[in-house]
């Protein structure tokens, strides 16, 4: 049925009845978007060589680096396999990186696979058996994992064992297999998805949050040295102040202002040229594009400054809601944009300030500007 809708002569397609999930308009506008943590397939060729590979290159999140450290070189110390651990946190933040450098500072190998690519209970079981002692498994969007794949998971975290039924009927029998012990990391941008059962079996959970200006600086700097860009560093601020404390942008805004002064300016990053790339890509001074301001505008305009259920927003700016959650929505939040309340959504005085709205709701209701929904 859905196939046979998006076959039909591309003037017959109402967009609005395709689930958000398949419309090629909203997926398109993701992909294009510079200040999105989600990685996009300009990164890749940037990624792998940007990639800090152990902790002493990783910059920030000070405590969750600390708190590993420890609990590495204590496994190391006890032989013992690393108690499983669970990253969680918005995208682009290094949860990948973290997974990487765990397994190389534990010297050992990483099977890296994500919760989508594991269909079958059978994949995860094959995944499972060939994994060797005190290996790191990491399943990124561990929250997509379906549910019987999760349960095949929980004895194999808890006691290394894999609990296989053969036969069918009557006549079936189940047989524990033991595994080697092994470290499982999980990572997700969605804590909350995770069943409790799962949650519980991870040994520690970090929550990475959004970098300070000060390391998100250092990462551009250490990212255009390796890139060998000759960025000034007062262009440096200006790249690390729009990239939303995610490693992900910052990397990627380094890069277009890198493209932008080699076919503009002799390949030399000044203030200036930082400037005019990045005014090219409509990211304003503290990194919010279009379609952040479009969520913003919306909520003010459309709801009166809400609160307005998430689903709503997403229709009313015809955009994905798990996007918005994953992706506009926790830098909203960190730079005190928006409240997430019992009732949805609301913006608040520093969005209708930074919007240059007056926040002044008596006065948005003269001007028409007040939603239905109060
Ligand atoms: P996630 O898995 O959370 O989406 P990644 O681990 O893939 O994020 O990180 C995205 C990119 O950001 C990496 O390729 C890396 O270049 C960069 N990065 C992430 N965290 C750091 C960090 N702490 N220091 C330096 N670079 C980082």
């Amino acid at each position: 049925m859905r196939l046979r809708a998006l076959t039909f002569p591309v003037r017959h397609v109402n967009y609005a009845i395709i689930p958000q999930r398949l419309n090629p308009l909203i997926r398109s506008r993701n992909i294009a978007r510079v200040v999105s943590g989600k990685p996009t397939v300009e990164d890749s060729p940037l990624e792998t060589s940007l990639r800090p590979r152990r902790m002493a290159n990783f910059i920030g999140q000070n405590k969750v680096k600390e708190n590993l450290l420890i609990a590495i070189d204590a496994a190391k110390k006890r032989g013992e396999a690393l108690d499983h651990v669970l990253l969680y946190g918005p995208p682009g933040l290094g949860k990948t990186t973290l997974a990487h450098i765990i397994a190389a500072e534990l010297g050992v190998q990483i099977r890296v696979t994500s919760g989508p690519a594991i269909e079958r209970t059978g994949d995860l079981a094959a995944i499972l058996t060939n994994l060797k002692k005190q290996e790191v498994l990491f399943i990124d969007e561990i929250h997509r994992l379906s549910r019987a794949v999760e349960e095949i998971l929980y004895p194999a975290m808890e006691d290394f064992a894999l609990d296989i039924v053969i036969g069918k009927g009557p006549g079936a029998r189940s047989l524990r297999l033991s595994l080697p012990p092994f470290t499982l990391v999980g990572a997700t941008t969605r804590y909350a998805l995770l069943s409790p059962p799962l949650r519980d079996r991870f040994g520690v959970v970090y929550h990475l949050d959004f970098y300070d200006t000060q390391s998100i600086q250092t990462i551009v700097r250490r990212s255009a040295q390796i890139l060998q860009i000759k960025v000034e560093p007062d262009a440096l601020v200006e790249i690390a102040s729009r990239a939303r404390g995610t490693p992900r942008v910052a990397n990627r805004l380094l890069k277009r202002v890198r493209d932008y002064a080699q076919v503009k300016a002799n390949g030399i990053g000044t203030r200036a040229v930082a400037l005019e790339a990045l005014g090219k890509l409509e990211v304003d001074a503290i990194g919010l594009d279009e379609l952040d301001r479009k969520v913003l505008h919306t909520i003010i305009e459309k709801f009166g400054g809400g609160p307005v259920g998430l689903e709503t927003i997403a229709a009313s700016i015809s955009e994905d809601a798990d996007t918005i959650m994953d992706v506009y929505e926790p830098y909203l939040l960190q730079l005190g944009f928006l409240d997430r309340t019992p009732r949805g959504r609301m913006a608040t005085r520093l969005a209708y300030q930074h919007l240059g709205i007056p926040y002044n709701k008596d006065k948005l209701a003269q001007q028409g500007l007040w939603g239905n929904s109060q």
